[in-house]
C-alpha cells in the first residue's frame, strides 16, 4: 500500500528564553524530517541547529542516506564552531526521519530531542535520551519520575558538532496506516508528561493542530525552553494525479514563504495561523 504523510509543524520561543534556538526540517520533496536544538553561547545555539539542519538536508537530496547525512551535518556545525571563536563549543541534538512512500522510515538521533510512535493507542518512545538522567535510569540510580524532575536533566551526554566525529543511533521503523509519529525537543517534553503527550495526540485528529496544542500545552505549564514539535500522520491511499500536483505547488510556494522569513534558510513553517500547516505529501521517494 502506497502510504503519504499529514504534517503539522510548530516552534515556539517559549515563555523563559530571549531567542529560540530549536529549529526544525520538513523537505516534501525527498521525505524528510528533522528536529534540532542547538547550545552554545552568543548566538552558537540557533547557528548549530539552523547549520544542522541545511547541512543534513543538502547531503541526503544529494543521495547520502541518513546515517551519513548526519556525519555531514556534525561535520558542518563542528568546522563552523573552530573557524568562528564566537561559536566556539556550539552544538545542538538532531533527531531525523527519512521516509519513503512503504512507510519504512529511517531515523539518525543524537541528543535528548525524541521521537514517539502513537500507534493503536499507545505511544512509544523510539528514541533513547542521550542525556545524563537518562544514564543515571539505565545505571538504576534514578527513577524515571524522579529523572523528570531532576535538575540536571537537560544535560546531555551527545551532541552534534562538538567533536569531529559522532556517534549516531539509528532507528528503523515499518509505518503502517492510521500510524501517528511525533519529533519533538526537550522543551515539550521538560514541560508536559508523556500520559498528557499521548491524550492529546488521541483527542486531536488534525497533525497541525496538535503541533499547536502541543506546544500551547508546554507553555502553559511555564514554557521555560524553545518547544518544537513535528506531528506526522501516516494515511494508506493512493493520491490522485491532480491531488499531486496541487500539493506540490502549495509546497513549493510556502517554501519560498518560509526562506524569505528566515535567514538562515531553514524551512520552519509560516508563523501566521491563517496559514494551514498542514503538509500532505505523496508518493515520496528518495
Ligand atoms: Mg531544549
Amino acid at each position: 500500500m502506497r502510504l503519504h504523510l499529514q504534517v503539522g509543524a510548530a516552534t515556539d520561543i517559549g515563555q523563559v528564553r530571549d531567542h529560540n534556538e530549536d529549529g526544525y526540517l520538513v523537505d516534501h520533496d525527498v521525505g524528510l524530517i528533522a528536529v534540532a536544538d542547538g547550545m552554545g553561547g552568543h548566538r552558537g545555539g540557533e547557528v548549530a541547529s539552523a547549520t544542522a539542519l541545511e547541512a543534513l538536508r543538502v547531503a541526503f537530496v544529494a543521495g547520502a542516506p541518513i546515517d551519513e547525512a548526519v556525519d555531514v551535518a556534525n561535520d558542518a556545525v563542528h568546522e563552523q564552531s573552530i573557524a568562528d571563536p564566537k561559536l566556539r563549543g556550539m552544538g545542538t541534538t538532531l533527531t531525523a526521519g527519512s521516509f519513503d512512500d512503504e512507510g519504512h522510515l529511517v531515523l539518525g538521533h543524537v541528543g535528548d530531542s525524541r521521537a514517539y510512535l502513537a500507534r493503536d493507542g499507545e505511544l512509544e518512545r523510539v528514541t533513547t535520551d542521550h542525556s545524563l538522567v537518562e544514564e543515571l535510569i539505565q545505571a538504576g540510580e534514578l527513577t524515571p519520575d524522579e529523572a523528570e524532575r531532576d535538575p540536571r536533566r537537560s544535560m546531555i551526554t551527545r551532541a552534534l558538532g562538538l567533536e569531529p566525529s559522532v556517534v549516531v543511533d539509528i532507528i528503523e521503523l515499518d509505518l503502517r496506516d492510521g500510524d501517528r509519529l511525533l519529533l519533538c525537543s526537550d522543551g515539550l517534553t521538560t514541560m508536559v508528561g508523556e500520559d498528557d503527550i499521548a491524550s492529546l495526540l488521541a483527542e486531536e485528529p488534525d497533525a497541525a493542530t496538535a503541533a499547536d496544542r502541543l506546544v500551547d500545552a508546554a507553555n502553559a505549564a511555564g514554557g521555560v525552553d524553545n518547544i518544537t514539535v513535528v506531528v506526522i500522520d501516516v494515511v494508506g491511499d493512493a493520491a490522485s494525479p491532480e491531488s499531486e500536483s496541487e500539493s506540490e505547488s502549495e509546497s513549493e510556494s510556502e517554501s519560498d514563504e518560509r526562506a524569505a522569513e528566515r535567514p538562515d534558510g531553514v524551512a520552519h513553517e509560516p508563523a501566521d495561523d491563517a496559514e494551514p500547516r498542514t503538509r500532505r505529501w505523496f508518493g515520496l521517494r528518495r
